[in-house]
């Protein structure tokens, strides 16, 4: 069965309170034992313990798949982009490396890419995924646009973001305050003015996550 279409995922950073509850819950989903596909990251470390949840953003053009040279990621007609698949995945670390996002890992006892793949086995069943459902600051909310707007009525989702002169769009949504006329995240502009002292990864990540400048299209 396919993920139900009025299904999404969404992000809230700024909800994030670091418990790490996700952490643990996807450690123990059934097919990825004792490896957690998601991860905290730290906005701005030096000034700030404000931490931020990291997952597959499952891109509706994932870079990860388009470079694999042995075809081993697919992505499935609703959205959800899988994790490698043994035999094909040959631990190259290309999709590694190309993620806009910083999301796959290596395993490299398993020589296996592996990533987020949206509980597959539960959201394709109408369940939510295991990290949803723990998170107790809703940091991390599966459900409907209509129920997301109940619940965050002074947040608006958006799910375009700008790298460069790429543009991607992601079946997972972030969500950033309404009152900004936004229609996507331009990471580059960040990524061009890093704070000083903070390496590259800190920078890119706190620009994809949270330290965003929220541009308008003209
Ligand atoms: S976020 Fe990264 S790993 Fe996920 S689909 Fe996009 S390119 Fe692939
Ligand atoms: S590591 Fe595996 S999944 Fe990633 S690009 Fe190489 S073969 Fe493909």
């Amino acid at each position: 069965m396919p993920v139900p279409a009025d299904q999404y995922f969404f992000i809230d950073p700024n909800r994030c309170i670091g418990c790490e509850s996700c952490v643990q819950a996807c450690s123990e989903c059934d097919t990825h034992k004792g490896h957690s596909m998601i991860h905290l990251e730290y906005a701005n470390r030096r000034e700030s313990p404000q931490t931020l949840p990291v997952v597959c953003m499952h891109c509706d053009s994932p870079t990860c798949a388009e470079v694999c040279p042995a075809d081993a990621i697919k992505r499935t007609e609703d959205g959800v982009v899988q994790t490698a698949r043994k035999p094909r995945c040959i631990a190259c670390n290309n999709c590694v490396l190309a993620c806009p996002f910083g999301v796959p890992k290596m395993n490299v006892r398993q020589e296996l890419m592996m990533k987020c793949d949206m509980c597959y086995d539960r959201t394709s069943e109408g369940k939510r995924p295991m990290c949803a459902t723990v998170c107790p600051s809703q940091a991390l909310f599966f459900g409907t646009r209509e129920e997301i707007e109940r619940l965050r009525p002074r947040s608006r989702p958006i799910n375009e973001f700008q790298f460069g002169f790429q543009t991607i769009h992601t079946k997972v949504r972030m969500m950033v305050p309404r009152e900004t006329v936004a229609t996507h995240i331009d990471v580059a502009e960040v990524l061009c003015h890093p704070d000083e002292g903070s390496d590259q990864e800190d920078a890119m990540l706190a620009a994809a996550l949270c330290e965003l400048p929220i541009v308008a299209r003209t």
